[in-house]
């Protein structure tokens, strides 16, 4: 059957439950023998930061193994032939959401290539703002990219530098990149990493039994057993080798601006990033929203799973009982969802259901992480009206998305953001609640322990919600979001 764009995007948009998406996990071990069993588990616990395709890189003292597949870890990493055919001490991996450069096969990471000293393989979270200007300087020059990847640009960049070794090779091309990235990568003899002077993407090392670890999040740690060391720092760059690790810092100091979205949605409750334990963050935010915007009602409800712990922070700063008034069925796939009427207005029932008992005749407050298209929203508050509620009131754990990320994150053009068309009013008649609250931007701040946004100098990047971007965006100017200029590079524009 012929699918129109507009079709996909409605099937998308219902299955993709209406959030950001964060791009990538990444995730490398050095000194360890069975690296890239370690990096398939590590990658597993970073699955939430990307489901679409995954891949790691091997190193068995002679030859380079990779292996990159669409899919969950699960469905390739698993098999024993797989991980059998990636030998050697130390692996990189990476987990991938497709956003620039779309998510065909020639996209997945990490990215591989023989350079004239040896292997060099990355792995990259984030997304750079001047890629595509940079690749279109390195084509003048002759430059081939097989790739439609911004990382790819990175590894040109690596491979042309005129530089004599590897780290000054390495430093040379990311002082030329601008945005976000949080880069592992591995050559036969030493891994890399390192993050961008704005520290806007997480990474973190850890300790292994004396195997250095670098990952996304702490939680990739947790699962074999790992010490958590320390964040990276924004703008270090960490060299580690058989004779341990060194520490750099290629880049001008800058004021940092970490994501401010991570503590909102992106990394895992069970994490713990830039110093914050992320569960602890949310229910703060809960207990911020039901002080700025209080509301009487018989229960709390989270929109399962991302709005629970601000449902609970929310519940007992308010005094008002939490239940599980939505379940949320978690083997709902993509695959799953056709492109058929009658099945794509099931959409969310698939992945949700109301708790009849819990809700009827009840004054709900539900309780969500984000807003951005409100499709889903209105879908959830209708279900919740059927199940019997007697009142519906949303309250919202961040502020308003207006504007898009050009950071690693996948974000529908500005223009299909609700909060951008619309005011909170006239968004509370779309979605059809009885009353809508968000989280205001100071609120926000306070909840991840500030005394509020420094407007001169923020002291984190919040421009989804501000429109206030921290770096220059050299490729985006005139375009909405990093997918439409995506396409126009794929069809090339
Ligand atoms: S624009 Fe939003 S989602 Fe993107 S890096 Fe900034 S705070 Fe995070």
């Amino acid at each position: 059957m012929a699918v129109s764009k507009a079709d996909a995007d409605d099937v998308l948009s219902a299955e993709a439950d209406d959030h950001f998406h964060d791009e990538c996990g990444v995730f490398g071990i050095f000194g360890r023998q069975d690296a890239a069993a370690i990096v398939t588990l590590g990658l597993h616990a970073l699955q939430h930061r990307g489901q679409e395709a995954a891949g790691i890189v091997s190193y068995d003292g002679t030859q380079f193994h990779v292996e990159r597949h669409v899919g969950l870890i699960g469905d390739t990493f698993t098999k024993q032939h797989v991980i059998d055919s990636l030998q050697g001490n130390r692996a990189i991996g990476h987990t991938r959401y497709a956003t620039t450069g779309g998510a065909g096969m020639r996209n997945i990471q990490p990215f591989f290539a023989e350079l004239a000293d040896g292997g060099f393989a990355v792995a990259h979270n984030g997304n750079l703002t001047n890629a595509m200007t940079v690749q279109r300087a390195l084509q003048k020059q002759g430059a081939i990219f097989s790739s439609t990847s911004d990382t790819e640009t990175l590894l040109h960049l690596v491979a042309t530098s005129k530089e004599r070794d590897l780290n000054s090779r390495f430093i040379d091309a990311v002082r030329q990149v601008e945005g976000a990235f949080s880069l592992v990568a591995m050559t036969s003899k030493k891994m890399i990493g390192c993050r961008d002077p704005l520290g806007i993407r997480p990474l973190v090392l850890g300790d292994l039994d004396g195997a250095w670890i670098l990952a996304s999040e702490t939680c990739a740690l947790d699962i074999i057993g790992a010490r958590f060391v320390r964040d990276l720092k924004p703008g270090e760059m960490v060299v580690v080798t058989s004779k341990g690790i060194e520490s750099l810092f290629p880049f001008e100091p800058q004021k940092t601006r970490f994501c401010i979205f991570e503590y909102v949605y992106f990394a895992r409750p069970d994490s713990s990033v830039e110093g914050r334990n992320v569960y602890e963050v949310r229910k703060r935010i809960g207990a911020e929203l039901a002080q700025e915007s209080p509301v009487e009602a018989d229960i709390v409800v989270p929109v399962p799973d991302s709005g629970t712990p601000a449902a609970i922070g929310f519940s007992q700063a308010a005094g008002i009982p939490f239940e599980l008034g939505i379940i949320r069925n978690h083997y709902v796939g993509r695959t799953f969802i056709q492109p058929g009427d009658s099945i794509r207005h099931m959409g969310v029932k698939l992945k949700h259901n109301a708790n009849r008992r819990m809700i009827e005749g009840k004054r709900v407050v539900l309780v969500d992480d984000s807003i951005v298209r409100g499709t889903t929203s209105q879908k959830i508050v209708q279900m919740v009206r059927d199940a019997g509620a007697r009142e519906v009131h949303m309250r919202i754990a961040s502020p308003p998305t207006s504007a898009s990320c050009f950071y690693g994150v996948d974000t529908p053009e500005k223009s299909k953001l609700l909060a951008s068309r619309m005011s909170i009013e006239e968004m509370a008649e779309f979605i059809r609640v009885d009353s809508l609250g968000f989280l205001t931007i100071d609120g926000l701040y306070r909840a991840v322990g500030e005394a509020g946004r420094d407007n001169e100098q923020p002291q984190f990047c919040d421009a989804c919600f501000t429109g206030q971007y921290p770096t220059r965006l050299l490729d985006f100017e005139g375009h909405d979001n990093v997918r439409t200029l995506s396409l126009l590079a794929n069809n090339g524009a």
